[in-house]
């Protein structure tokens, strides 16, 4: 069977590792001012369609989008020689099962003079929080939220968005649903629509 990232409800996590048949999505930049920082391309025109309806685009800027495995294996040697092991295995994740790699996610940070690579500010107030509200609306999701930490294995992240397209987004907003638990519902309702076809 071959995969491609194209699938916007792929699951990488860290019992899902990027399948290895995935080729690099078509991809685009989203600000001029960041040409190294890209995502993939409808995800991209979203993103930033949503930042120009908020005219945000001087106050939240992008930190992180795409990573190839090589990317991904250096930022996570990197953060174990500068920030030790128990802080990257909690925010950094292994090489091969970054959802970065995927070319869906995207870091975002409040506009500052100093931004952290690692763990950029986005807080709840403000013109974040106002992104955050309408994400969903344009197809992304904060991915890694608070008391979520057991689901996805991965610490409360509040810059850390995930394109999964609509409705998708929305339905998992108005749920409180992480991705692992929207594929398990639509996997639930899948069963259910097969044993109610053969019940026929
Ligand atoms: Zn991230």
């Amino acid at each position: 069977m071959k995969y491609t990232c194209t699938n916007h409800l792929l699951l990488v996590n860290r019992h899902h590792p990027l399948p290895e048949s995935c080729t690099a999505p078509d991809l685009a930049v989203i600000s001029p001012e960041f040409p190294s920082i890209q995502i993939q391309s409808e995800a991209a025109v979203m993103l930033t369609d949503l930042l120009r309806t908020l005219h945000a685009e001087d106050r939240i800027v992008p930190v992180s989008g795409y990573r190839t495995m090589e990317e991904q294996k250096q930022i996570f040697s990197d953060s174990l020689r500068e920030n030790g092991e128990e802080f990257t295995y909690q925010y950094v994740a292994v090489p091969g099962c970054s959802e970065h790699q995927t070319g869906l996610a995207i870091d975002l940070g409040e506009k500052r003079e100093e931004i952290d690579f690692i763990r950029p500010d986005f807080p709840y107030t403000g013109i974040c929080q106002t992104f955050r509200e309408l994400a969903p609306q344009y197809g992304f999701v904060e991915r890694y939220p608070k008391g979520k930490e057991e689901v996805t294995g991965i610490a409360w992240e509040p810059w850390h968005f995930r394109y999964v397209g609509c409705p998708h987004a929305q339905i998992m907003t108005e749920h409180g649903w992480v991705l692992e638990e929207y594929l398990d519902y639509l996997k639930e309702m899948q069963l259910s629509e097969e044993s109610g076809e053969e019940e026929q």
